[in-house]
């Protein structure tokens, strides 16, 4: 059975504290929601704002593929004329084939918010969908806090949708506006309602109850067509319903059609690029789509998804453009490490003992490989016999000098190996790291110009034993990138210093070994799989 997705990132999914979209980053958000194959995308509240007007006079120059562009507004204000009520003219100058129309459904919110009289309300929706449908507009009609408004007065309830029906509205669309209904609750309503209107129906939920993709599942089965939410769950308080769980569970567990196997490939990538472009972290535990949700850490675990995938997994990864991945840890056997190292295409053969053994020693020191898999993969190929390091760190001098009137200033000394070589250099920077950075790189481009396309990318700092105060164990992430490859080092030590620059002599070394093995190096998440 086709079921419709109705994405409303843009509009409700920017309600969500610290997320804020500009123009661009709209266009860019509702491009990839096309290309993904959603059905409608409302675009925002031409009413409300110039950027929300702005965002529908571009998309109407636009050409979409799979999706039609909803604007989002209310019923008309009481005691006006739709014809000249600010709000549906603004509905109207989006000039999009959709236009999306909330109204009341909940007495109290009738007589107490609106302050209008129950009769009017209906009145304001009936004239507010005819006027949409004169225009010749795909009307959906989102009858807000319907859940709790049937509750209340499930006949007056009824009467709103009946009037939304009557006017000629195509969808209506019943909302569980503050999130706090179960799912039993949403499925006795709208099997109630589905025996009383004929209008297909939709859902919408949000997620302050921790259940609104199990909502949006259930009204589904009692016969809702439509589904509404954002990606990733963004919306206000605790969020709308996650489209990105809605769909795998529709198509992959239940056996509706939402869009094509390809297409739901690239769920992973369309989660990760809105949270990029939302500039918020993805959830890396996220069901389906985060970078955990399909790894193995345990031996016992990892032992039984070598001889059988599924047997720890409960779909196959690839249906949603995710991938396995083994978690090197100190709960690791030594089938995770051979996993992981032919995972990376490393001869491991016989290595494993050897190099579990590093990882727990190294581990019970406070390095950390689950986020290092540069590291990792350097363990793995420096444990072979037959490996020769690009280069060798043999000293290395730091000072940093803070002097009256003069902005503080770090310089390195860098003594290195190459071959037989001995290069020694000196670089400043704006810190020590920075200045460190510099003097290898000065020494290692001579004999390596490649590196010069490798940028560090991110460098993240964590104290281990915050007790120990400035004599604590400092953990190192290096972040480093060369086009659209991006690999992760790990340093430890209690001196920040040596911690950075183990991290960094890492990252500069993995790069040089994978071009010797001609072999790429590792690409971040979604990048290995969306081919
Ligand atoms: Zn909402």
């Amino acid at each position: 059975m086709q079921i419709f997705l109705y994405d409303t990132t843009l509009r409700d999914g920017t309600q969500r504290e610290g997320l804020s979209l500009s123009l661009a980053d709209k266009l860019k958000i509702a491009r990839e929601l096309d290309r993904f194959g959603m059905h409608y995308i409302e675009g925002g509240w031409p009413g409300s704002n110039p950027k929300d007007a702005a965002f529908f006079a571009e998309a109407a120059k636009m050409e979409w593929k799979h999706a039609k562009i909803a604007a989002f507004g209310s019923t008309r204000r009481a005691n006006s004329k739709p014809e000249t009520d600010a709000n549906l003219k603004a509905l109207l100058d989006a000039n999009t084939p959709v236009v999306t129309l909330v109204g009341k459904s909940w007495t109290l919110h009738v007589t107490e918010v609106l302050e209008t009289t129950l009769e009017e309300n209906l009145a304001m929706i009936r004239d507010s969908v005819a006027l949409m449908k004169a225009h010749g507009k795909e009307v959906i009609y989102d009858a807000e806090h319907f859940f709790d408004g049937f509750r209340a007065d499930n006949t007056y309830a009824l009467a709103t949708i009946k009037a939304a029906a009557e006017a000629g509205a195509d969808w209506i669309v019943l909302c569980d506006t503050n999130g706090g209904s179960l799912p039993d609750w949403i499925s006795a309503v709208v099997q109630q309602v589905k025996g009383k209107i004929k209008t297909q129906l939709g859902i919408h939920t949000h997620n302050d109850s921790e259940l609104a993709v199990a909502n949006s599942l259930a009204a589904i089965v009692a016969g809702c067509r439509q589904v509404q939410g954002t990606i990733n769950g963004y919306g206000e308080r605790c969020g709308n319903a996650n489209l990105i769980s809605i769909i795998p569970n529709l198509q992959v567990k239940m056996g509706m059609f939402c869009v094509l196997p390809d297409q739901l490939q690239r769920l992973t990538e369309l989660s990760r690029t809105v949270s990029e472009i939302a500039n918020l972290n993805p959830d890396e535990h996220a069901a389906y789509v985060g970078n955990s949700a399909f790894a193995h850490k345990g031996g016992i675990h990892v032992a039984a998804v070598a001889k059988v995938e599924h047997s720890y997994q409960h779909i196959d990864p690839v249906q949603v453009g995710n991938r396995k991945r083994v978690v090197i840890s100190e709960l690791s056997g030594r089938g995770n490490i051979k996993m992981r190292a032919e995972e990376l295409g490393v001869e491991s053969a016989g290595l494993e003992r050897g190099v579990l053994e590093r990882v727990k020693l190294l581990e019970s020191k406070g390095f950390q490989f689950e986020a290092a898999e540069g590291s990792f993969e350097l363990l793995v190929r420096r444990a072979a016999a037959d490996y020769t390091a690009p280069f060798k760190l043999l000293d290395v001098v730091t000072i940093v000098e803070q002097r009256r009137g003069v902005e503080m200033q770090a310089e390195a000394t860098v003594k290195l190996q190459i071959g037989e070589e001995i290069y020694h250099t000196a670089a400043s920077g704006n810190g020590p790291v920075n200045a460190l950075d510099q003097a290898m790189r000065k020494a290692l481009l001579s004999r390596y110009p490649e590196l010069a396309d490798v940028h560090l990318v991110d460098y993240k700092v964590r104290i281990l034993d915050s007790e120990s105060a400035t004599g604590a164990t400092t953990r190192v992430l290096i972040e480093a990138a060369m086009g659209e490859e991006r690999w992760t080092t790990v340093g430890c030590s209690e001196n920040i210093i040596e911690a950075s620059w183990q991290a960094l002599v890492d990252s500069l070394e993995l790069p040089l070994v994978r071009a010797q093995s001609n072999q790429p190096v590792l690409l971040k998440h979604a990048e290995t799989v969306a081919a």
